[in-house]
């Protein structure tokens, strides 16, 4: 048995480092131990919604990790380009492309599309498994709304954050600290959610 498993430790559905440094400053009375921890195979995200891929991803390391399981499944959803890159974010520009690459995708695809058009936000769905056959997931979910940018701007963040204007401080999400960040995402919307789900949810403490 591995011994830094305790009563409050997650297994993570998630190899990304810029999620699971958020999921942590978010949830720090939990330990949470990614999914490579365990050496969890990733399962194939063939869902056609966040939900269906976040409930994939969750089941998959509650199954492997034999822990209780956290998965987020997130993206920008882009209303000029009927709701791309949707669930297909990571992957916009191809299977393997990087951040710069989705990125140049998107503002190629916009280009010419005046501001009071490019409205986006990002959308993140949270699956909590107490088991892998949980039949009662907890579902949760966050919406971040902006104005995609015509260039990258900021240091911060990972994704999408360069281009994706947020109106309320004027500024790039790569521009906002992470604890301001943290304050506004999608994710962290959605993490309060499944807070208040799990803390009013008896089901759990049986
Ligand atoms: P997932 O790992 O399948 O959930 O893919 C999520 C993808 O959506 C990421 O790889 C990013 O491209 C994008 N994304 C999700 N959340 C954020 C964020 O907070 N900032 C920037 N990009 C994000």
């Amino acid at each position: 048995m591995n011994n830094t498993l305790s009563s409050s430790s997650l297994v993570l559905a998630s190899g990304n480092a810029g999620k699971i440094r958020e999921f942590q400053a978010l949830l720090p009375q939990y330990t949470l131990l990614t999914q490579n921890h365990f050496a969890v195979p990733d399962v194939a995200e063939t869902g056609l919604t966040f939900v269906e891929n976040a409930l994939l991803k969750a089941r998959n390391a509650a199954r492997y990790a034999q822990l209780p399981a956290l998965a987020d499944d997130s993206g920008l959803v882009v209303h000029a380009l009927n709701d791309a890159p949707g669930i297909y974010s990571a992957r916009y520009a191809g299977q393997g492309a990087d951040d710069a690459q989705n990125i140049d995708k998107l503002l190629h695809a916009l280009e010419g599309v005046p501001t009071h058009d490019r409205h986006a936000y990002f959308f993140c769905v949270l699956v909590f498994l107490r088991h892998a056959e949980d039949p009662c997931p907890f579902i949760a979910q966050g919406r971040w709304d902006g104005v995609i940018l015509t260039q990258a701007k900021g240091e911060f963040g990972f994704g999408y954050d360069p281009i994706f204007g947020v109106p309320s401080h004027h500024c790039s999400a790569a521009q906002l600290p992470p604890a301001i960040k943290n304050s506004l995402s999608h994710r962290a919307k959605a993490l309060d959610q499944l807070k208040t789900l799990l803390t009013s949810n008896t089901a759990l403490r049986v």
